[in-house]
């Protein structure tokens, strides 16, 4: 059946796109121990922020929709599984990936980065540290530069100001995080009426790291994910946001999923 165009919303609207789950298979540069954590798996979650003038994609989840075999079934790369491609998911809610004006990422680790090449035609938001690190030659093997090497010759914004309002208007605000990767940042929403919304990037991963106060052993600058951490944690008290950390198993399964909304 033809899906319905979707239409601009007359308020901010977040849509979770689904994108499976990682089976880490060691837990230990998360500085925790199995019995520390209450599961080892982490989610995989985008998301679409549908603004009232051009929706934002926020990170493009783990598996390329080019990772699904033709016969159905869940698509894979390296650990992660995904039930669903992103384009199937986007379809439901009546966008196509040409449908997206602006892309970021919270940063240019493959598990976040897995269908950029589908928003090759939006204008890509980045700081410049974190896009060179992407097209380094030889490329960082957290990543997957085949998966997002489209964006080479998309329309690119470079992020320059800690803040940045993506819309304008104070309802869609990518903050500047940095240490995780060079680049990282968060996604600040202001939602009608679910209120306040920081989406955590890789700031934490596990919510035992934020509980345990750890940092994990790979970050680029631990003494910049710690600053980062600390400015964060002070804007949500500040705010009263909710902070929704991306890879928690728990918490994310609890969320709606696309084709229902936040707003
Ligand atoms: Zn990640």
């Amino acid at each position: 059946m033809a899906q319905k165009k979707a239409q601009p919303p007359k308020s901010v609207r977040l849509y979770v796109l689904d994108g499976g789950s990682l089976n880490i298979p060691d837990t230990s540069p998360y500085q925790l121990k199995k019995e520390e954590l209450a599961t080892t798996y982490m989610s995989v979650v985008s998301f679409l922020i549908a603004h009232p003038r051009g929706a934002l994609m926020w990170d493009a989840g783990a598996v390329p929709d080019t990772g699904f075999k033709p016969g159905g079934g869940p698509g894979t790369l390296r650990y992660a599984t995904s039930p669903k491609t992103l384009t199937a998911q986007l379809a439901e809610i009546g966008y196509t990936p040409s449908d997206i004006a602006y892309l970021t990422f919270s940063h240019f680790h493959w598990d976040h980065v897995g269908n950029g090449n589908l928003f090759a035609g939006a204008t890509w938001l980045v700081k410049k540290a974190e896009r060179d690190v992407m097209f380094s030659d030889p490329p960082s093997p957290r990543t997957e530069p085949a998966n997002f090497s489209a964006l080479k010759n998309s329309k690119t914004v470079f992020i320059t100001k800690d803040d940045y309002d993506v819309f304008g208007d104070g309802t869609v605000v990518i903050k500047a995080a940095p240490g995780h990767s060079p680049g990282h940042q968060v996604l600040f929403l202001k939602l009608a009426k679910t209120g306040p919304v920081v989406l955590s990037g890789d700031l934490y991963h596990y919510p035992e790291e934020r509980k345990l106060n750890k940092i994990p052993t790979t970050e680029f600058d631990a003494a910049q994910t710690a600053a980062s951490r600390a400015s964060v944690e002070a804007f949500l008290k500040k705010t009263g946001a909710q902070f929704w950390i991306q890879h928690d198993f728990t918490a994310m399964a609890k969320i709606k999923k696309a084709p229902e909304f936040y707003d």
